[in-house]
């Protein structure tokens, strides 16, 4: 059994990505951003698509679902449960702890509110990958749109507490700007520097810079360091809850 993920841009600035299973043949893509661009990366792969795995209702992750539909007539869309009445034509609803398998390959649904409410991650355990949506960013995380800060805390601490080798797969190109404002909140971490740097080069040479790991953004993500104290205090906010500080950090950068 032999997993292989592909990842492209397509819109803007949105990461697609399938994983295949090459033991049965299954591929899935994580979310539908863009129909043609999923269906142009699975062709030229030489898979066929089996399943979907969408992590929440926004249209940037979900527009592309008619056009798949159209193309693999046996397509099966899992998505989140608390979200089916948001996303047209869910086969399979899933809650925490729920598992989706593509092929052989078995994905645990991990609940991860605060972008949206009902907004899941996918985690591959034995493959030792997660695909994260719009959750946690390299170096950033999503926007809290719909639940109160501290639900988007304790989900980024449920992302934070899978093993640190563990592969991440999120929504966006986003790392750069996430690396500018990570140094307006600890300049003086040096790991966040060199990444910085790193991040430069790749983009300078159009590489991807994600996936990330695990253990590289709890070395450098400020959304992730919220309890460090040297954060805390270069916020104006020593000793203070660890939420309340993540809410500062995550408003800051709403208006950075
Ligand atoms: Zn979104
Ligand atoms: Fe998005």
């Amino acid at each position: 059994m032999t997993t292989h993920v592909r990842q492209f841009l397509c819109l803007k600035d949105n990461y697609g990505v399938l994983i295949h299973d090459s033991g049965s043949g299954a591929t899935a893509t994580i979310d539908a951003p863009d129909g043609e661009a999923v269906i142009a990366a699975a062709d030229a792969e030489g898979w066929t698509l089996t399943d979907v795995l969408v992590t929440h209702h926004h249209a940037d992750h979900t527009q592309g679902l008619p056009a798949l539909r159209a193309r693999y007539p046996k397509l099966k869309v899992v998505g989140p449960a608390k979200e089916a009445a948001r996303i047209a034509g869910l086969d399979q609803h899933v809650v925490e702890g729920d598992y989706a398998h593509v092929g052989r390959l078995a994905a645990k649904v991990i609940e991860t509110p605060g972008h949206t409410a009902g907004h899941i991650a996918y985690w591959f355990e034995e493959d030792e990958i997660v695909f994260v949506g719009d959750t946690l960013f390299s170096l950033g995380c999503g926007r809290v749109f719909e639940t109160p800060y501290p639900v988007m805390w304790d989900s980024l601490n449920k992302l934070a507490a899978l093993p640190g080798e563990t592969q991440v797969y999120c929504g966006h190109e986003y790392t750069e700007a996430n690396g500018r404002f990570a140094m307006t909140i600890e300049p003086g971490n040096a790991i966040l520097k060199a990444r910085i740097e790193q991040v430069a080069a790749l983009r300078a040479a159009g590489k991807p810079t994600v996936p990330t790991t695990i253990a590289a953004e709890l070395a450098a993500n400020p959304f992730l360091r919220a309890e460090e104290p040297q954060i805390q205090a270069a916020i104006g906010m020593k000793d203070a809850d660890a939420a309340a500080a993540f809410a500062e950090i995550r408003t800051r950068k709403d208006r950075f």
